[in-house]
């Protein structure tokens, strides 16, 4: 039925294909001849794989326009978005207060390359409300965070091994690219190529929430270990949530054996709540990264710990790692805009409470159709997953197949203007712009998707 997709259908033509209920075709006519341009400049036509399109139906949109929690692509066809450009928006698009600060501070000049006062403004907003580190430094990534933070943890500990989990995303760094996230899974990869084995072979890799697999790699490498490196709250390869007595055992684990725990925060800083998931589990790990909401929409990353650990970073200390547009004036004002709107009382309560209820309003109409489906939420994240498990806590529990479901569920949310990631496995976001009236509306439109896809 949905195999004549696979070539971009004139909406006359589509009209035909289509069975009961169905909508048509959004026009995506100007989109698609934008990536047959693309096509000729960027490898399969873009600059991140995972915006591709590869495993969800028609070519990519080409986005032109973004405001509150809405998007328009090139053929003018609007969206009520849910990737948030896959999490950095925690206050929508093209916030006036961002904006505003960000223009400001743009007519002094795009960079210098020495320090300036918006470094500190931002180091300070997150410093004095973080009780989990003491030091910063700003990166322009968070792939660039997480590799400053394994270097950082192997200067100190001076050990060369890494233990990750299984589902784990932390950028595409060597040594971390084994058995990662989505844009892999979907791929079908565990890994990429140009990875030196010498490199891999640095890197353990064990499936989440499985103690005696994080045992036995102790007892095989026990000295050797520099830093176990998680997602707290894995939500690169599904949500995969993790019990806090996991996340305790880890930290324990790392203290026993003098190794460096890191927190990769890139995706729950600052979103789960502004201590990210070290506060929301109370734990404190050794390092913690950061990255996307941290730059509003530019590019920044962060990693911060102890001033102790910190203070082994060049120019103090012998770990190396520099940055020609790092702490850059136009992201730092970004960021300090975006952070300053995340410390005003109640934010967090208002946001977490609309997902929570957004969220379990899905899984009821599953419930009461009996659609094999879960809704998984923290914070403003929630995942729509196609299972009747009731935890998915390592990626080995997620089935490719339920994949096939979101893939359908995709194409019907797009034509009833409704944009998700375009992957199943990526997780989805509630932005502050995201009003009760949006998010009826974007219920609906699920609701109808999923009566769709269960209908056999
Ligand atoms: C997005 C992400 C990264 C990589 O950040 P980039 O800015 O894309 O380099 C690393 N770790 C986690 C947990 C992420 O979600």
């Amino acid at each position: 039925m949905f195999d004549s997709i696979k070539k971009i259908l004139t909406p006359k033509e589509n009209e035909a294909t289509l069975s009961y209920g169905q909508k048509a075709d959004i026009v995506r006519e100007k989109s698609a001849e934008l990536y047959q341009k693309a096509k000729q400049y960027f490898p399969g036509g873009v600059n991140s794989p995972v915006r591709a399109f590869k495993s969800v139906y028609g070519t990519p949109l080409f986005i032109q326009k973004g405001d509150g929690c809405r998007i328009w692509d090139a053929d003018g066809n609007e969206f009520i978005d849910f990737c948030a450009s896959w999490g950095p928006l925690i206050l929508g698009h093209n916030n006036a207060k961002v904006r505003e600060k960000v223009i400001e501070v743009m007519q002094n000049g795009m960079s210098f390359g020495a320090p300036t006062a918006l470094e500190n403004q931002l180091a300070e907003l997150i410093l004095k409300n973080n009780k989990y580190i003491e030091k910063i430094r700003f990166t322009s990534s968070g792939t660039e965070a997480v590799m400053s933070a394994i270097r950082l943890a192997r200067g100190v500990t001076k050990r060369d091994k890494i233990i990750k989990f299984e589902g784990c995303y932390h950028g595409h760094l060597d040594a971390l690219l084994v058995k990662a996230g989505s844009g892999l899974v979907t791929f079908g990869e565990t890994s990429s190529a140009g990875i030196p084995k010498a490199v891999a072979d640095e890197t353990i890799v064990v499936a989440l929430n499985d103690k005696e697999a994080l045992l036995a790699a102790f007892e095989q490498f026990d000295g050797q270990i520099a830093a176990i490196i998680i997602e707290p709250v894995p939500a690169n390869n599904g949500l995969i949530l993790q019990e806090k007595e996991f996340l305790a055992f880890v930290r324990e684990l790392c203290t026993q054996h003098n190794c460096l725990l890191i927190f990769d925060e890139v995706i729950s800083g600052f979103r789960i709540g502004f201590e990210g998931a070290a506060g929301y589990y109370n734990i404190k790990p050794d390092i913690i990264t950061y990255g996307k909401i941290i730059g509003g929409g530019l590019p920044v990353g962060a990693y911060g710990a102890s001033a102790a650990i910190m203070a082994h970073i060049s120019p103090e200390g012998a770990v190396y790692q520099a940055g020609t547009l790092s702490g850059n004036p136009v992201a730092m004002a970004a960021g300090i805009a975006q952070v300053t709107e995340l410390l005003k009382f109640g934010f967090y309560k208002d946001l977490n409470n609309k997902t929570f209820e957004f969220a379990q309003s899905i899984e009821r109409y599953a419930v009461a159709k009996n659609y094999k489906l879960k809704v998984f939420t923290i914070g403003s994240i929630f995942w729509i997953a196609f299972t009747d498990k009731d935890a998915i806590s390592a990626s080995a529990d997620i089935l490719p197949e339920s994949m096939d479901k979101f893939k359908l569920m995709h194409r019907e949310l797009l034509n009833r203007g409704i944009y998700f990631g375009p992957s199943g496995y990526e997780v989805a976001f509630i932005s502050a712009a995201h009003t009760k009236v949006d998010l009826e509306k974007a219920k609906r439109a699920i609701f109808e998707s999923l009566d769709l896809v269960f209908k056999k």
